[in-house]
Protein backbone atom coordinates (compact mmCIF):
# COMPACT_ATOMS: atom_id res chain seq x y z
CA UNK A 1 0.00 0.00 0.00
CA UNK A 2 1.32 3.31 -1.15
CA UNK A 3 1.22 6.34 0.88
CA UNK A 4 0.59 9.59 -0.17
CA UNK A 5 0.74 12.96 1.60
CA UNK A 6 -2.38 14.62 1.44
CA UNK A 7 -2.84 17.99 1.22
CA UNK A 8 -6.70 18.08 1.98
CA UNK A 9 -9.79 16.29 2.65
CA UNK A 10 -13.50 16.75 3.05
CA UNK A 11 -15.32 15.16 6.13
CA UNK A 12 -19.18 15.16 4.76
CA UNK A 13 -21.71 16.52 7.78
CA UNK A 14 -24.63 13.63 7.84
CA UNK A 15 -27.23 15.71 9.20
CA UNK A 16 -26.74 18.19 6.20
CA UNK A 17 -24.81 16.25 3.62
CA UNK A 18 -22.68 19.33 3.23
CA UNK A 19 -18.74 19.02 3.10
CA UNK A 20 -16.07 20.76 4.77
CA UNK A 21 -12.61 21.05 3.46
CA UNK A 22 -10.12 20.37 5.23
CA UNK A 23 -5.91 21.55 5.01
CA UNK A 24 -3.01 22.42 6.82
CA UNK A 25 -3.29 22.27 10.54
CA UNK A 26 -7.07 21.55 10.94
CA UNK A 27 -6.50 18.66 8.86
CA UNK A 28 -3.68 17.56 10.77
CA UNK A 29 -6.17 18.45 13.77
CA UNK A 30 -8.93 16.37 13.30
CA UNK A 31 -6.56 13.34 11.54
CA UNK A 32 -4.99 12.75 14.87
CA UNK A 33 -6.35 9.14 15.24
CA UNK A 34 -4.97 9.11 19.40
CA UNK A 35 -6.06 12.70 20.21
CA UNK A 36 -8.63 13.73 17.56
CA UNK A 37 -10.87 16.37 19.12
CA UNK A 38 -14.22 15.42 20.11
CA UNK A 39 -16.04 17.90 18.07
CA UNK A 40 -15.53 19.65 15.01
CA UNK A 41 -16.98 22.25 12.56
CA UNK A 42 -19.46 22.43 9.34
CA UNK A 43 -18.57 24.90 7.43
CA UNK A 44 -22.09 24.89 6.27
CA UNK A 45 -23.83 24.79 9.45
CA UNK A 46 -21.37 27.23 11.08
CA UNK A 47 -21.34 25.71 13.81
CA UNK A 48 -19.61 22.51 15.56
CA UNK A 49 -20.80 19.26 15.92
CA UNK A 50 -19.62 15.68 17.56
CA UNK A 51 -17.03 13.81 15.42
CA UNK A 52 -19.64 10.90 14.93
CA UNK A 53 -22.13 12.70 12.59
CA UNK A 54 -18.94 13.49 10.44
CA UNK A 55 -17.97 11.21 7.43
CA UNK A 56 -15.05 11.55 5.06
CA UNK A 57 -16.12 12.57 1.93
CA UNK A 58 -13.82 10.51 -0.36
CA UNK A 59 -14.74 6.77 1.70
CA UNK A 60 -18.36 7.26 3.67
CA UNK A 61 -16.72 5.91 6.82
CA UNK A 62 -17.48 7.57 9.98
CA UNK A 63 -14.87 9.61 11.71
CA UNK A 64 -15.35 7.56 15.11
CA UNK A 65 -14.86 4.46 13.30
CA UNK A 66 -11.91 6.04 11.24
CA UNK A 67 -9.77 6.49 14.79
CA UNK A 68 -10.65 3.15 15.97
CA UNK A 69 -10.01 1.31 13.05
CA UNK A 70 -6.58 2.25 12.90
CA UNK A 71 -5.97 3.14 16.57
CA UNK A 72 -6.93 -0.37 17.39
CA UNK A 73 -3.63 -1.15 14.97
CA UNK A 74 -1.42 -0.61 18.09
CA UNK A 75 -1.79 -3.83 19.79
CA UNK A 76 0.02 -3.59 23.76
CA UNK A 77 3.59 -1.44 23.97
CA UNK A 78 3.20 -0.27 20.13
CA UNK A 79 0.44 2.03 22.00
CA UNK A 80 2.93 3.63 24.21
CA UNK A 81 5.38 3.77 21.87
CA UNK A 82 3.64 5.46 19.10
CA UNK A 83 2.36 8.00 20.96
CA UNK A 84 4.01 11.40 21.43
CA UNK A 85 3.72 10.90 24.92
CA UNK A 86 6.95 9.05 24.44
CA UNK A 87 8.90 11.79 23.52
CA UNK A 88 7.69 14.13 25.78
CA UNK A 89 8.69 11.14 28.67
CA UNK A 90 12.48 10.70 26.83
CA UNK A 91 12.74 14.36 26.39
CA UNK A 92 11.94 14.67 30.45
CA UNK A 93 14.08 11.38 31.41
CA UNK A 94 17.42 13.19 29.25
CA UNK A 95 16.63 16.49 30.48
CA UNK A 96 16.55 15.19 34.18
CA UNK A 97 19.94 12.63 33.58
CA UNK A 98 21.79 15.40 31.56
CA UNK A 99 20.76 17.76 34.36
CA UNK A 100 22.40 15.39 37.04
CA UNK A 101 25.29 13.94 35.38
CA UNK A 102 26.50 17.46 34.26
CA UNK A 103 26.03 18.94 37.75
CA UNK A 104 27.97 15.79 39.43
CA UNK A 105 30.72 16.16 36.58
CA UNK A 106 31.53 19.84 37.27
CA UNK A 107 31.02 19.62 40.94
CA UNK A 108 34.38 18.09 40.93
CA UNK A 109 35.74 21.45 40.65
CA UNK A 110 33.67 24.26 41.71
CA UNK A 111 30.20 24.92 41.95
CA UNK A 112 29.86 27.42 39.00
CA UNK A 113 30.86 24.59 36.89
CA UNK A 114 28.42 22.39 38.17
CA UNK A 115 25.77 24.56 37.14
CA UNK A 116 27.19 25.07 33.96
CA UNK A 117 27.72 21.58 33.56
CA UNK A 118 24.03 20.81 34.34
CA UNK A 119 22.75 23.55 31.73
CA UNK A 120 24.74 22.03 28.91
CA UNK A 121 24.19 18.13 30.43
CA UNK A 122 19.77 19.26 29.93
CA UNK A 123 19.91 20.66 26.60
CA UNK A 124 22.34 18.33 25.40
CA UNK A 125 20.78 14.80 26.92
CA UNK A 126 17.29 16.79 26.54
CA UNK A 127 18.00 17.09 23.00
CA UNK A 128 19.18 13.36 22.62
CA UNK A 129 16.21 12.45 24.39
CA UNK A 130 13.97 14.10 21.96
CA UNK A 131 16.15 12.52 19.08
CA UNK A 132 15.73 9.19 20.40
CA UNK A 133 12.14 9.45 21.10
CA UNK A 134 10.66 11.01 17.94
CA UNK A 135 12.83 8.06 16.32
CA UNK A 136 11.06 5.52 18.25
CA UNK A 137 7.36 6.56 17.79
CA UNK A 138 7.82 7.24 14.23
CA UNK A 139 9.39 3.62 13.47
CA UNK A 140 6.29 2.79 15.44
CA UNK A 141 4.18 4.10 13.55
CA UNK A 142 5.69 3.40 10.29
CA UNK A 143 5.42 0.13 10.91
CA UNK A 144 2.06 -0.15 12.20
CA UNK A 145 0.51 1.96 9.46
CA UNK A 146 2.91 2.28 7.07
CA UNK A 147 3.28 5.76 7.75
CA UNK A 148 3.82 8.42 10.58
CA UNK A 149 1.29 10.97 9.18
CA UNK A 150 -2.27 10.40 10.37
CA UNK A 151 -3.66 12.46 7.54
CA UNK A 152 -2.29 9.97 4.69
CA UNK A 153 -4.61 7.80 6.04
CA UNK A 154 -7.49 5.94 4.03
ZN1 LIG B 1 -23.75 20.67 8.62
Amino acid sequence: MEHHKRESRSYRHRQCGDETLLDGMDLTYVSHIFYHPGRTYCASCDDVFPVHEFEWADTGECLTNWYSRYAAKFQGLDRFLGDELLVYLTIAIGTIVGGLVGFWVGNKWALGVAIGGSVVGVLLVGFIGFVVGAAIKEGVCRRVLVTEDFTSLE
